[in-house]
């Protein structure tokens, strides 16, 4: 197994492409700590893993939230004795044109998508630096590349999520820290239901994929197991992108 012996933190992991992450990462032998702010379906997701014969718990942590992150990683370390892995895929969405754009929905989707991943970068690389090195995964999107057609703040917030990839794994190189992010496409999760107004939006934009089809949120967790795992061991400051061509 891939990931033997290795811890890995996964945040939004109560479900989507989260909970797939923590399901591919335990079947690969890592100890995954689920967390989320979904408590129920969060403790669902840990059950499943541990019920198929892999080592989880669930912790609730809001992103946003700096002493969250410090208590949850502390509550890790304590349970599984390190840190290797750090997956910072939650994330909220909003759709709107710029000029539809509220200031207050500007500044939450940053808040989460990109403070939550700096705050989750900022917390764990102490603790990776202390142990020799780990691997952040960090879940952009395709939006951060091309810009959007119906979402302002997320996009951005998204491209903020590359650069600070890029610039992580440029400052810590040097401590055995490797950071990349995953850019899905279309992927079929409950967040796909607010991209995808109705279902002809939905037939048209996966016509125009040139695989024909939304990816399925495992499909998306096996790039990030790559990214996580020794098998991308020179690989650092990479955008990865997982949308059947897009
Ligand atoms: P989902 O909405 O299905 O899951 C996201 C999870 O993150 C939810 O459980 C959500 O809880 C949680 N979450 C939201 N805010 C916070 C917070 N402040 N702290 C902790 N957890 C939080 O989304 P997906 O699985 O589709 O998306 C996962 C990631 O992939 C996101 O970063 C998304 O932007 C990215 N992505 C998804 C694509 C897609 O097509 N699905 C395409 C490109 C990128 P709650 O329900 O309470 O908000």
């Amino acid at each position: 197994m891939k990931l033997e012996g290795k811890t890995a933190l996964v945040t939004g992991a109560a479900r989507g492409i989260g909970a797939a992450v923590a399901r591919v990462l335990a079947a690969e032998g890592a100890r995954v700590a689920l967390t989320d702010v979904l408590s129920d379906r969060g403790h669902e997701a840990q059950t499943e893993i541990t019920g198929a014969g892999g080592i989880a718990s669930f912790f609730e942590l809001d992103v946003t939230s700096e002493p969250d992150w410090r208590r949850v990683v502390d509550q890790v370390l304590d349970r599984y004795g390190g840190l290797d892995i750090l997956v910072n895929n939650a994330g909220i969405y909003e759709r709107n044109r710029v000029e539809e754009l509220e200031v207050e929905t500007w500044k939450r989707v940053m808040e989460v998508n990109a403070e939550g991943v700096f705050l989750g970068t900022k917390t764990c690389i102490p603790v990776m630096r202390k142990a020799g090195g780990g691997s952040i995964v960090n879940i952009s999107s395709g939006a951060s590349m091309k810009g959007s057609r119906w979402s302002s703040a997320y996009a951005a917030s998204k491209g903020a999520v590359a650069t600070l990839t890029k610039t992580t794994a440029v400052q810590y190189g040097r401590d055995g820290i490797r950071a990349n992010s995953v850019h899905p496409g279309a992927i079929d999760t409950d967040m796909a239901d607010q991209v995808y107004i109705d279902d002809d939006v939905r037939r048209r934009e996966n016509e125009a994929i040139p695989l024909g089809r939304a990816g399925r949120p495992e499909e998306v967790a096996k790039a990030v197991l790559f990214l996580a795992s020794d098998d991308s061991s020179y690989i650092s400051g990479a955008e990865l992108r997982v949308d059947g061509g897009s």
